[in-house]
């Protein structure tokens, strides 16, 4: 059975269980969580990840800053970022798919939309 390692960067913890709960659906899913942009970028530091999901506004660091510095690391260069963004905030939105995310999840979040959004870009199969 294959394992997906997901980053999930949010500053809300009622975010991240509802982000944990959606991908938790995954079969072999292995979810790591970070609070903002900086412990994000630590995470990754200690082990690589299949696939990031990270919120735009986040304290120290937000998602847009993380989204250019994965990008600029070769390492990184071509794993899947998923952005949360709120529904009001297309300029973020356009930002982070300029900067290099794959995709982007509005919020209120639908947990099945997070699942099929993963999935997709983990490549599960049905
Ligand atoms: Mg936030």
């Amino acid at each position: 059975m294959s394992t997906y390692r997901i980053l999930i960067v949010e500053d809300s913890l009622t975010m991240r269980q509802l982000i944990s709960f959606a991908l938790n659906r995954i079969r072999g899913a292995r979810l790591v969580e970070a609070s903002d942009g900086m412990e994000g970028l630590k995470k990754l530091s200690m082990e690589r990840f299949d696939l990031i999901l990270t919120d735009i506004n986040m304290p120290v660091m937000d998602g847009l800053k993380l989204v250019s510095l994965i990008r600029s690391d070769p390492g990184y260069a071509n794993v899947p970022i998923i952005v949360i963004t709120t529904e009001a905030a297309q300029e973020d939105r356009e930002r982070a798919l300029a900067l290099g995310a794959n995709d982007y999840i509005t919020k209120p979040m639908q947990p099945s939309k997070v699942y099929e959004v993963a999935r997709r870009l983990l490549n599960v199969e049905q």
